[in-house]
This record gives structure tokens, C-alpha cells and sequence, in this order.
């Protein structure tokens, strides 16, 4: 029986940011078949039957050959399933990778809570040729002059919050009050490792915001590498270094 990476890793968890957090639930196929996830994509390449392999060097040659010729429809056949705990200005921008299935935390259904805002480690400073970018850090001391305001503002704001909804206004609009780009939801993203790499490339890139970089390089290094050492060798020799 082949081996299997994807042992161990369904449910460990990896800290990002100052509160957030990503954790594996679950994935396809499943460890209990004993197939590991680059054979499933082999194998649904073969259309063959669960666990047949020509050898480990005719599997990673033909593994290579699909991603190199852009027949990606067997790599959809490895399916990932996340927890993510991550502040709003990320989310907004994960939201918009549409061939990932995402259930979010709702503001309706629960209360915010007092410590659940994101507090970023460093102000990175404006980039001056491209206009989304940032480029550098703002010095040390107007950087921890501006956390302190942050803070205060983040308490502020919770404060109006609270006594919106002890005068009954309803959760869907008491959080008005709160700071929607810095309050941290939970979300469960179901992806398959086809459109996880269009996300990975796009998001690990230099370009990309920091916030969704770091959740993006936690789920290659920590979860798509070990789970699919093959895919990753030729995501890294096709896909990363393929102009956009
Ligand atoms: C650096 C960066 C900056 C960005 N800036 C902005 C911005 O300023 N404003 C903004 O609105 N967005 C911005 N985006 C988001 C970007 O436009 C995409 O919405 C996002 O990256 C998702 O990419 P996607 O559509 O390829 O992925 P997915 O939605 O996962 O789709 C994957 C692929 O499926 C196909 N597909 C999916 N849905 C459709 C459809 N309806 N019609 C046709 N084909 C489809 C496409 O081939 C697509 O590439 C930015 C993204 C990045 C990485």
C-alpha cells in the first residue's frame, strides 16, 4: 500500500496573524483508503481503479505531464476543506475566488467579541509605483503611536456597540459601530487542488495583499506541500514560474 502523507495532518491548526488561525477538517481522498492525494490525481487521470499505479516513477512523470499540459481536471479530484479564522480585509478578498465553497460566521447570529479585532505587528508604508501596494514600514515609534490609537479605537467602537445592543438594537446593525475591515470571522472553505493552486499563485505573490499572502503561504507550506509533494514539485516548475 502506498504511502500516506495525508496521515496527521487532518486537524492540525497553524496560528496567522495576531488571532487568526487556519486548520485542516478534511481532505480528499480519504486517508483511509490508503491512496495517497498525488495517486488519487494519477489515478484519476487513468481512470483507473482506487490504488492501481504503474510505480512511483511512471505516477510523478505522469503527474508532471498533467500539470505541464494544463489537463487539470484530475487535480480536482483532491479536495481540501479548511477552518480559517481571519480578520475582515482578508476575507473580502477570498470571498472573491469563486471556485471555492465558503460558509462565513455571521454578525447576525452572534455577538462580537471584545478581543476579536486584528492588531497588524507593523504600518506598512504607501507603495509610490503601484497604487494597491504597500512598500516598507512607518519608523518604529509613529508606528506604535498609531497601534496605541488603533486599539483605542477598536474599544471605542466596541463600547457604542454594546450599548446598541443593550438598548435592543439588533446585531445586523449594532455592528455599524464596530471597525468591519479588523473584526475577525470564522469561515469553512472547501477547494480542490485545481483552483487552490490559481488561488495560491495569484495570493503567494509579492503583489498580494500581506494579509492574504500569510494565510495563503500557511495553507502551501503547512498543508498542499506534505499532502502533495508531487503537485507541489510541479506547481513550482509550471505554474509559479508561468507569467499571469
Ligand atoms: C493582486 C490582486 C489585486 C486585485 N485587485 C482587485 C480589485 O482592485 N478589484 C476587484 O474587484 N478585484 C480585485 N482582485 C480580485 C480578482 O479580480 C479576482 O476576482 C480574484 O483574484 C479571483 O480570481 P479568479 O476569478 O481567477 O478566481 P476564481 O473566481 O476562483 O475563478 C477561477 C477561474 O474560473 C473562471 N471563472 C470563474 N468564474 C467565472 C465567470 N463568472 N466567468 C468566466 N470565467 C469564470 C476563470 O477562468 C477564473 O480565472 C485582485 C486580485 C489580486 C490577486
Amino acid at each position: 500500500m502506498a504511502s500516506n502523507p495525508s496521515e496527521g495532518l487532518i486537524g492540525k491548526r497553524v496560528d496567522i496573524l495576531d488571532k487568526g488561525w487556519i486548520e485542516l477538517v478534511d481532505i480528499l481522498p480519504n486517508p483511509s483508503t490508503g491512496i495517497s492525494a498525488d495517486l488519487a490525481i494519477v489515478n484519476a487521470a487513468r481512470v483507473s481503479f482506487m490504488g492501481e499505479s504503474k510505480g512511483p516513477e511512471n505516477d510523478k512523470k505522469l503527474l508532471f505531464y498533467l500539470l505541464r499540459e494544463k489537463h487539470t481536471s484530475p487535480f480536482e479530484m483532491c479536495v481540501f476543506k479548511f477552518r480559517l479564522h481571519a480578520p475582515l480585509v482578508m476575507l473580502w478578498q477570498l470571498v472573491r475566488h469563486r471556485t471555492a465553497s465558503l460558509n462565513l460566521s455571521s454578525g447576525r447570529y452572534v455577538e462580537f467579541k471584545e478581543d476579536e479585532f486584528y492588531v497588524p505587528d507593523v504600518w506598512r508604508k504607501q507603495s509610490p509605483s503601484n497604487k494597491q501596494a504597500s512598500l516598507g514600514e512607518v519608523e518604529f515609534e509613529a508606528g506604535e503611536a498609531l497601534t496605541q490609537k488603533l486599539i483605542q479605537h477598536y474599544e471605542a467602537g466596541y463600547r457604542l456597540y454594546e450599548e446598541a445592543l443593550q438598548q435592543g438594537v439588533a446585531r445586523e446593525q449594532a455592528r455599524l459601530f464596530l471597525s468591519g475591515f479588523s473584526v475577525y470571522y470564522s469561515c469553512i472553505m472547501k477547494v480542490d487542488a485545481h483552483n487552490l493552486m490559481h488561488f495560491l499563485k495569484l495570493r503567494m505573490a509579492e503583489d498580494a495583499q500581506y494579509e492574504i499572502r500569510v494565510y495563503a503561504k500557511a495553507i502551501y507550506e503547512h498543508f498542499f506541500k506534505p499532502l502533495l509533494p508531487w503537485t507541489a514539485e510541479a506547481f513550482e516548475k509550471f505554474v509559479l514560474t508561468e507569467k499571469a
